[in-house]
């Protein structure tokens, strides 16, 4: 059967919407078809967008109390296409329509609460001999580059501060899913003066062009790791800023006097919440050797709960996996662990179905050593890991490059806060995973980034410091 495409899919440059110099497919992962046409950027586009964006920071850098206003506006705006918004991303993503609505409403919320943040001037000096403020000024253009798992609240968590603090952006999707953030484009240069946003889409090739570009003094970049250090060798001949939020490997250890009953459902969820393709989701549970049956068969019991299906159908709560090379990846890593001695207490295959599905996935009998402990999964596959020893577990824990979070789960909140501070990495939550809130700063140790986003800290990075000095002598 030949499946009529979607198209009418337009960048938005310098306030206009502009067809792609050519067009690529996009794939719908609940069925594995081409369903749309996107446009794809070429260099003379990228180039008009950078333009427009360098134009347009002129004035834009002006006014914070109306830049202030227009991200508001620009979450409201947000906020009344989100039903149509949600179809096009559970379309493009797979999850389901009402996660994809909630992904929205999201958005909306962290743009708000990311117009209200304040970067204060402060006064450093203030005597006979000299008045000294420290002020902080935008950077000019920014190129803002997202991933495919959360496309359209990760484009949020970069345009809102971008923004706050004086600067321009041209944001581009991943190539899986570039048609939302290109509405969100739309939607959001529709309250802002023509070239403060400009959305492209294109291949990974179009995000080269964008990190050296010279229009370009900020990356903001959400991706993997190897992506992550090319961005950083790309940003090094021309000294761009950038902000790098990478993968993750995060553990949760469960202490000896936790409850399985009272634990296991966020354990659960805090590995599987969209689909196990979450940055910092749980993607390895260390579990004293006397908990470990009992948890494993608790989590494999929800998972086999768990209702998978297309993002349209009712009553769905995880859709497919977003592509197919990660489809394959997941697969690829769960047949390597099932050779090499796992059981898959849940799970363990794709799905005897069109599109990418993939069961949800509990592994037992693995440790350190097995590619889907060591490495990033991103899926919907969670390995089970007895430990005797705290101290040993919270060692192989960080024994990783990874370092975006990790969590500690007991009744015992000191004890747990004791443990979890001892992780490496950028977040360590006790009782909960994945607790991000627009006031949190979110970044990584290690590999999982440089840098971090939201809160006045990750709003301080789109900017720079000035020191203005007045001799009073
Ligand atoms: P990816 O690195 O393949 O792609 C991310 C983006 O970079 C896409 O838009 C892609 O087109 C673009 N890109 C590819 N090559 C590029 C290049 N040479 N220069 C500039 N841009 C380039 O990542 P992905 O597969 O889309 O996303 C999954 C990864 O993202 C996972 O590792 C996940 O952990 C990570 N992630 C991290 C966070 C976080 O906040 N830390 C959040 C979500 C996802």
């Amino acid at each position: 059967m030949t499946q009529t495409l979607t198209t009418g899919f337009t960048m938005t440059i310098g306030g206009k919407s502009v067809a792609g110099a050519g067009g690529f497919g996009v794939v719908n992962p609940a069925t594995g078809q081409v369903f749309a046409e996107a446009p794809d950027c070429s260099r003379e586009q990228l180039d008009q967008a950078m333009a427009a964006a360098k134009a347009a920071g002129v004035s834009w850098r002006k006014d914070e109390d109306a830049r202030r206003g227009a991200i508001k506006q620009a979450a409201d705006a947000l906020l009344t296409h989100t039903e149509d918004l949600a179809e096009v991303l559970s379309a493009e993503q797979g999850k389901p329509l009402k996660a994809a609505a909630y992904e929205i409403t999201e958005t909306a919320r962290w743009l708000a609460a990311t117009a209200d943040l304040e970067l204060p001037r402060t006064v450093l000096q203030d005597d006979a001999s000299a008045y000294a403020e420290v002020v902080h000024r935008p950077l000019g253009v920014v190129a803002a580059i997202t991933p495919w798992n959360f496309p359209l609240l990760l484009a949020g968590w970069k345009l809102g501060p971008a923004l706050l603090a004086g600067n321009t952006v041209v944001i581009k999707p991943s190539p899986f899913t570039p048609l939302s953030t290109l509405r969100l484009g739309e939607i959001v240069a529709s309250v802002l003066p023509p070239g403060v946003v400009n959305a492209v889409s294109g291949g990974d090739d179009l995000g080269a062009w964008m990190t050296s570009h010279p229009a370009v003094r900020k990356i903001s970049f959400t991706g993997s790791v190897p992506t992550g250090k090319a961005v950083a060798a790309a940003a090094a001949p021309d000294l761009k800023r950038y902000t790098l939020e990478l993968g993750g490997n995060d553990a949760a250890i469960v202490l000896d006097d936790a409850d399985v009953a009272t634990v296991e459902r966020g354990l659960f969820w805090g590995a599987f919440i969209n689909n196990g393709q979450i940055c910092a989701g749980i993607k390895r549970i260390y579990v004293p050797e006397r908990l470990h049956d009992e948890l494993v068969e608790a989590l494999a019991a929800r998972a086999r709960s768990v209702r998978v299906g297309a993002g349209t159908e009712k009553g769905v709560q995880l859709g497919p996996i977003q592509n197919l090379p990660q489809f394959e990846r997941v697969r690829g890593l769960v047949a390597d662990a099932l050779d090499n001695g796992a059981v898959a207490a849940a799970g363990g295959k794709p799905f005897d179905r069109d599109g990418y599905f993939f069961e949800p996935t509990i592994l037992t009998g693995v440790a350190e050593g097995t590619r889907i402990v060591d490495e990033e999964q991103f899926g919907p596959a969670l390995p089970v890991i007895p430990y005797r020893d705290l101290d040993d577990a919270v060692e192989r824990a960080n024994n990783t490059d990874y370092g975006l979070s990790g969590s500690v789960w007991s009744p015992d909140l000191d004890r747990a806060a004791e443990v979890a501070a001892r992780f490496d990495s950028g977040t360590a939550f006790v009782n909960d995973h994945l607790a991000l809130q627009p006031y949190l700063p979110f970044g990584g140790s290690k590999w999982s980034g440089v840098g971090v986003e939201n809160g006045p800290w990750g709003l301080a990075e789109f900017t720079e410091l000035q020191v203005i000095y007045r001799n009073r002598k």
